[in-house]
């Protein structure tokens, strides 16, 4: 093993010498394998990128126009330079990809998870541990107070929540961000219930997924036009932004409306300060407590990175249970970085 480490962090993020390849760079640069699409992973404007075969797909939709695009398919291995890549799926979205590097020469291997969950989602690629020497682990939720219920449960809350509303007149609308935990939410529904709308930001998303061959229920764009057919019955899936704006008291039906939030904040009441609605249900696309430590135990590796959310909280415990563990700096820290998917997700305003 060289005195530099395989991979660094640099000022564009993290960068693999050995591949002259960034992954999920923070700035525009020369080549960049891209973990999975959302906003601060996938920035616009690099020479070249690397993804995955569905990765792929959604990124098209996500960076600049016309940008080169390659894929690689999950378990394929290509050389570049004097680096063995390969990539295997993260269970987080549709097309996500854990990264791993090994030195050609010397065989020290590493695993950059991006974001990942270990449970099973239908709306996408599952999750397969990876061996390696180091990794570097995500920890959006590395605090032992994180641990999901199982998915089938949060699925017959959603719903009985929406035949209850539908039951009284009220719309249900379903806050959760556009790329990912919308179409895992649209693919809970059960489309008998009643008409299903989405905001505008969601649609080319339901496209890509489409194009992919996971199969969502009917969808109608919630707008003027079909407003009268979801008002007191339907379900409006809708980025956060969406929350409180004239495009979405249109949907109001005679009992009026109800609004919830999807995500793994749910899990903490105090959480739900940031964003007045009437229901949160916990459902997360990142790996709870248990699913990080069973993560870096499969991965038998000697040395874990950790970043994002509880980085140092997580990187202590592992530090304690005698693992060498130090935290990677991310581009968003705090607060907001926490919450990054739920706030980047709206961007685009409907009228
Ligand atoms: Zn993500």
């Amino acid at each position: 093993m060289g005195s530099a480490p395989l991979v660094e962090v640099t000022g564009d993020g993290l960068f693999c010498r050995a591949a002259g390849c960034h992954i999920d760079p923070w700035k525009p640069v020369e080549r960049a394998i891209v973990t999975h699409a959302h906003a601060d992973h996938a920035t616009p404007g690099c020479g070249r990128y690397l993804a995955s075969p569905t990765g792929k797909i959604v990124l098209a939709r996500r960076v600049h126009a016309g940008a080169a695009i390659d894929a690689v398919g999950f378990g394929e291995t290509i050389e570049m330079g004097d680096a063995r890549l390969t990539l295997f799926p993260a269970g987080h979205i549709l097309g996500s990809a854990q990264v791993r590097i090994e030195h050609a020469k010397t065989g020290e291997t590493w695993v950059i998870t991006g974001d990942y969950k270990t449970r099973p989602d239908p709306t996408c690629e599952a999750f397969e541990p990876v061996r390696c020497h180091t990794l570097l682990t995500e920890s959006t939720f590395g605090l032992p107070i994180y641990r999901w219920d199982p998915d089938e449960l949060v699925k017959a809350q959603i719903n009985a929540w929406w035949r209850e509303n539908s039951d009284e007149g009220r719309t249900s609308v379903v806050f959760a961000y556009a790329l990912g935990k919308a179409q895992r939410v649209l693919g809970a529904l059960e489309a008998s219930i009643g008409p299903i709308g989405v905001h505008g930001a969601v649609l080319p998303l339901n496209e890509a997924y489409a194009e992919a061959g996971i199969a969502l229920p009917e969808t109608v764009h919630a707008n003027k036009e079909t407003a009268g057919e979801l008002k007191g019955r339907g379900l409006i899936v809708a980025p956060p932004s969406a929350a409180g704006t004239p495009w979405l008291r249109r949907f109001a039906g005679p009992g009026g409306m109800s609004t919830a939030m999807v995500s793994g904040w749910m899990r903490v009441r105090g959480r739900r300060r940031w964003r007045p609605v009437d229901r949160g249900f916990v459902l997360s696309d990142h790996a709870d407590w248990p699913g990080l430590l069973e993560t870096v135990r499969e991965s038998g590796a000697e040395r874990v990175g950790v970043t994002h959310g509880s980085s140092r909280q997580l990187a202590r415990y592992l530090s304690e249970q005698g693992l060498e563990s130090f935290v990677v700096p991310t581009r968003y820290e705090g607060e907001l970085g926490t919450e990054r998917e739920e706030e980047q997700a709206g961007s685009e305003a409907e009228q």
